[in-house]
């Protein structure tokens, strides 16, 4: 099985670099393309070029994968159903209302199904060349149902019960696809009351962790939290299929998401002790968001960060390697 080394990126990274050649030079061989987080949005207006079949054949054709990460609940469940039918919707605990600003209420019978069929659209539209989706919900705390039937699940669980849809229904339009269940924010956790599809894997992206220690430094009481569950995830999923997400060259993070972009404080020696944690684990699939960096980014920064990312991924997960 192939291993992967990544990058997310968004359409705006494209602009004064040759991301293709880098990726080339630099050993990366999958790239993951991200229509930015915030609000509910239409996915395939903002990824624009980067959706179609011509942009994922010239970047294969470089040896590179493509594959899509985005937060498609306006895709998954279109907020004009919402006048019709706001019983599909998530109903907020806070406002006690129900939204089309957040995700869906996956335990009304028919939302399933929906979201199945949403799904298999979005697929034959973003087909990624390595049969791996990661169709997410709506981004930020606070997305999910709390119903009097949803709330007896947790955000992980409900979290999971939707990624079983999506899976269901992009196995109808790819029969080896396999789909995310982003472990993020407040669903980082083992959603022990829901059993998986068979295609569904984990995808691990500790948003929330701390970037000034190691994932596993036991002396970090934030990253102690994550690495915990970060093992007990992979026991529930499958390490060996888990697909990380790292922040580690997010520039946008690192930005508090306004221009200008400012440079990753992430150490080299760091991003190698968490590579290690997790290719020790029996990790296989690695990638980092790195939003912001393009070419203005790397006439002010240089591109020494990102050279060291990709050395390191090199290192840790070889082509040749077991
Ligand atoms: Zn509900
Ligand atoms: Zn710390």
């Amino acid at each position: 099985m192939m291993r992967k080394r990544g990058v997310v990126l968004t359409p705006p990274d494209f602009s004064g670099v040759d991301w293709k050649s880098r990726m080339t030079e630099l050993g990366l061989n999958t790239l993951g393309l991200h229509s930015g987080g915030g609000a509910n949005h239409d996915v395939l207006r903002l990824l624009g070029k980067t959706a179609s079949e011509e942009f994922r054949r010239d970047f294969l054709a470089a040896g590179i994968e493509c594959e899509y990460e985005v937060h498609a609940a306006s895709s998954l469940l279109p907020e004009c159903w919402f006048e019709s039918h706001p019983e599909y919707f998530a109903l907020c605990f806070r406002e006690g209302e129900r939204t089309a600003a957040a995700n869906w209420c996956i335990t009304n019978p028919d939302v399933p199904e929906i979201l199945a069929a949403n799904a298999g659209k979005l697929a034959e539209k973003l087909r990624s060349t390595t049969h791996r989706y990661y169709f997410w919900g709506a981004d930020g705390r606070g997305a999910f149902c709390h119903c009097p039937e949803c709330s007896k699940y947790t955000p992980s669980e409900l979290n999971l019960l939707s990624v079983n849809a999506i899976a269901d229904g992009v196995r109808r339009v790819d029969p080896l696809a396999e789909v995310a269940c982003l472990a993020y924010v407040e669903y980082c956790e083992v959603p022990g009351r829901v059993e998986k599809r068979e295609n569904v894997f984990l995808e691990f992206a500790p948003y929330v962790r701390c970037y000034h220690h190691a994932l596993n430094d036991p002396e970090c009481s934030v990253n102690r939290r994550f690495f915990k569950v970060f093992r007990e995830l992979g026991s529930f999923f499958g390490m060996e299929n888990t697909h990380i997400l790292e922040y580690w060259l997010d520039s946008s993070l690192f930005s508090n998401y306004r221009k200008p972009a400012r440079e990753p404080f992430v150490r080299p020696e760091l991003l190698r002790r968490d590579l290690e944690a997790y290719v020790t684990a029996g990790v296989r699939n690695v990638s980092s968001f790195a939003v912001y960096m393009d070419g203005e980014y790397f006439a002010a920064y240089g591109s020494a960060a990102l050279e060291e990312y990709a050395a390191a991924l090199r290192e840790f997960l070889p082509d040749d390697g077991e």
